[in-house]
């Protein structure tokens, strides 16, 4: 048995809350799966989450919160938001809205994304949780990339030990299905993750929504299909040793010249920090292109890679 499993009592449930607060990763139970939830507000832990997965890219996260006004101050609900948030939370259905302006969530949290996910659970743990912590938690399954989802803490254990700071135990997950995923940003609400909340009771409140089957658990597996894919509008060249006239330079470790760096210590985790929201500073139309420096292609630097690749990559 794990010494970081704690039975989830008011009083584990109060330092795991303020473990969250400190930027520390605290896994704890849903209706549907466990979570590894770290501070959704704060780069760093949410780059300790995807360094504690092994997750080999950045695909954006959902942000947990205990109440409909929590939810409100981050994002724009409209209409059916606030229909479909009255109907079916809380409940295993996430929805993906527009981040208003000066909302503290990590753009790290959203992939660089202008949207958000946000979900409030349906388990007293995860809300007690929650509501003690006062910040929303981004929180993907508590397993490691490309392993199956868990539904008990000592599934949890068995994958992330020695990579979260506690484990709250709230009993075995009543659902073992992922939340259902539906994007409130476009005209037409579109299903991008299948679970919980099933189409038909979506439809049933409003009507027709559209299917996007290029989602999975890894992200969208067609890139022509990018609603969860953030990219610069200037060109990305990668592997830059100097910026050419006109390009910004995007620096990582010791680099002279750099207009911005990542992480002038050669830290991975700080630059999966800084990522996001650098691209976003240096992408301006005072410069040509954006020049980054080589990253090295072990830990949180494969997600970094793999995300600047993309970001270079051809334009749909
Ligand atoms: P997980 O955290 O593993 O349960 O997965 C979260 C799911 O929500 C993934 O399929 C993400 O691609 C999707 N998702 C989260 N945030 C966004 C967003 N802002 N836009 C589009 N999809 C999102
Ligand atoms: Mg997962």
């Amino acid at each position: 048995m794990s010494s970081l499993i704690f039975s989830a009592d008011e009083t584990a449930i109060a330092r795991a809350a303020h473990l969250l607060r400190q930027g520390g990763l605290v896994a704890f139970p849903t209706e549907t799966v466990y979570g590894l939830g770290g501070n959704a507000t704060q780069d760093r832990a949410v780059a300790g989450i995807f360094a504690a997965k092994n997750r080999p890219s950045f695909n954006p996260l959902i942000s947990h919160l205990p109440d409909v006004a929590a939810v409100a101050a981050l994002v724009e609900m409209d209409p059916r938001a606030r229909l479909l948030a009255e109907r079916f939370w809380p409940g295993p259905l996430t929805l993906v809205l527009p981040r208003r302006a000066g909302c503290p969530v990590s753009l790290l949290a959203s992939a660089g994304l202008d949207s958000i996910a946000v979900r409030i659970p349906a388990h007293p743990v995860a809300l007690a949780l929650l509501r003690a912590a006062a910040c929303p938690v981004a929180a993907p399954s508590a397993n490691p990339s490309g392993g199956v989802s868990p539904t008990t803490a000592a599934h949890v254990a068995q994958g992330l030990d020695g990579r979260l700071d506690m484990i709250l135990d709230g009993g075995p997950c009543a659902v073992g299905v992922e939340s259902t995923v539906l994007d409130l940003c476009t005209a037409t609400a579109t299903l991008l993750r299948p679970g919980g909340i099933t189409r038909e009771q979506l439809e049933a409140l409003l009507g027709p929504i559209a299917l996007a089957d290029g989602h999975g658990e890894d992200g969208p597996k067609s890139p022509g299909m990018l609603a969860s894919h953030y990219a610069p509008g200037l060109p990305v060249r990668l592997e830059a040793a100097a910026p050419r006239p006109g390009e910004a330079l995007l620096g990582f470790g010791p680099c002279p010249g750099a207009t911005l760096n990542l992480s002038e210590s050669g830290d991975l985790a700080e630059a999966a920090a800084h990522l996001f929201a650098m691209l976003r500073a240096l992408d301006r139309a005072d410069f040509s292109a954006i020049a980054v420096a080589p990253i090295p292609r072990h830990g949180l630097g494969l997600a970094i890679n793999d995300r600047l690749r993309r970001a270079a990559g051809p334009r749909g």
